[in-house]
């Protein structure tokens, strides 16, 4: 079997980071510790590099179709631009087609990722039809290895919506599958009235879309999730959580053994709604929309505390004309912002480089936690002997500026220009593979795998 070693690095393992050497056997990590007598075919030095597990994003949109448009990250463009990000591992969302069964959209994935995957990947089932003979597939997609499924609490124009009762049967199904419900939590009613209100108005710029959906309409509507996971004793996850109160809900609900997770995305931590007052405003639309500081501040102490237990990009990359649609109505532009690629070097330049999380948390936030959260632990998110050999060399000094000409996303615009960076990936092995090397692609399209994921309880 192939053996590499990676000498010297500081590794980051089990909330240590420690000068050691790593040993790579075939796909997966043999060993860590010093390994000078031992020898191996291929060896690269990490001397001044922080050694990580490859990062895991439970949050993306391939070929997602929205908002009459689709987006420019398929499994080819998307998991290239991950790999460049030091994410070896995508979940990504499979919207249910009303009138298909639910097993439509796994069998769906697998044919958009075939001969084009670069890292691993998976599926979160999107349940827009909650019809019995359809809930009665949920313990079918657990088996197959797709035991998370999402459902939207808004876009009711979009057909995305399901509704409150229909909502608490997912959740007891999942429940006896051994499953999670994953909820955009925005309170639809709220919403489109404001909506309706403000474009009579005439007030249709960017800033209006934040307008639209103020942080009531999120926390009224993850009380109601909070709610009926209390009541089903389901276990929840509240996806893109974005405000001060929400964090505090959710602390709140942990506290008193509610089976309730939630993750922000790195936009929220980067950016506020100021972003929709410039004058291309529309690049930062997206659902929730950005923050105030103040919930901002909220969010980062979250991530400290653990009542955020991980950080994801929700990566939805349409194209500069898709969101041109919305340039004089907010509600017409497609929501979303490309981000697959920007977490890891974002999260640790304004977070660990600022003192607003250590290494360890880091690690935890985008590697540890969604593997074991979205059941992929041991074999994912972790520099375990026994893991898949998913490993970024980082270097934490360098410095380099992000902005559409440094980064590797297939949309033809970027949110991120012109942001000053400390730190940069300067290699990522996929199960031992080194598929990026500086700016170097080195992967064959399609090896990446399905991953079959299986909740712990
Ligand atoms: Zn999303």
């Amino acid at each position: 079997m192939n053996k590499t070693l990676i000498r010297g690095g500081d590794v980051v393992l089990d909330g240590d980071v420690l000068k050691q050497d790593i040993l790579i056997q075939g796909e997966k990590i043999a060993a860590v510790g010093d390994l000078s007598g031992v020898q191996a075919s291929k060896e690269y030095s990490a001397q001044g590099l922080l050694v990580l597990p490859g990062a895991v994003d439970t949050h993306v949109h391939f070929n997602d179709e929205f908002m009459d448009t689709k987006s420019v990250h398929d499994y080819e463009t998307g998991t290239v631009a991950a790999a460049f990000g030091g994410v070896t591992t995508v979940v990504d969302f499979s919207n249910q087609i009303p009138e298909k069964p639910l097993i439509h959209t796994l069998e769906k994935k697998k044919k958009e990722a075939e001969g084009r995957a670069i890292v691993d990947w998976g599926v979160h089932p999107v349940i827009t039809n909650a019809a019995s003979e359809i809930l009665k597939e949920i313990p079918l997609l657990v088996e197959k290895g797709a035991p998370t499924i999402k459902c939207y609490m808004v876009y009711r124009e979009e057909g995305l919506m399901v509704k409150e009762h229909d909502l608490r049967r997912i959740m007891e199904q999942l429940k006896s599958a051994g499953g999670m419900l994953m909820v955009h939590a925005e309170d639809n009613d709220i919403i489109e009235k404001n909506s309706s209100s403000l474009i009579k108005q005439g007030l249709t710029e960017p800033i209006y879309h934040a307008k639209s959906r103020p942080p009531e309409a999120e926390n009224k509507a993850i009380e109601k999730c909070i709610h009926l996971a209390e009541q089903t004793q389901a276990r929840i996850f509240i996806v893109h959580l974005s405000t001060a109160k929400g964090v505090r809900l959710i602390g709140q609900a942990r506290k008193k053994g509610i089976n309730v997770y939630a993750e922000t995305c790195i936009h929220y931590l980067y950016f506020t709604e100021s972003q929709l007052k410039h004058r291309d405003g529309i690049k930062w639309i997206c659902s929730p929309p950005l923050r105030s500081k103040s919930n901002q501040e909220k969010l980062w102490e979250g991530l400290r505390d653990k009542r955020i237990s991980l950080v994801t990009t929700d990566d939805a990359a349409y194209s500069w004309a898709a969101k041109m649609m919305g340039a004089h109505r907010f509600d017409k532009c497609p929501n979303g912002i490309p981000g697959i690629e920007v977490r890891l070097s974002l999260l640790y330049s304004e977070g660990v480089q600022k003192g607003r999380i250590s290494l360890n948390r880091m690690v935890e936030l985008i590697s540890t936690q969604p593997a074991e959260i979205f059941g992929m632990s041991p074999q994912k998110g972790s520099l375990s002997p026994g893991a898949d050999a998913d490993i970024v060399l980082f270097d934490p000094k360098k410095k380099w500026t992000m902005g559409r000409d440094s980064l590797h996303m297939a949309a033809d615009w970027s949110a991120y220009e012109d942001i000053d960076i400390t730190g940069k990936i300067e290699k990522v092995f996929s199960r031992g593979e080194l598929i990026v090397d500086g700016e170097r692609l080195l992967a064959q399209k399609g090896r990446g795998k399905y991953i079959k994921r299986k909740l712990k309880w």
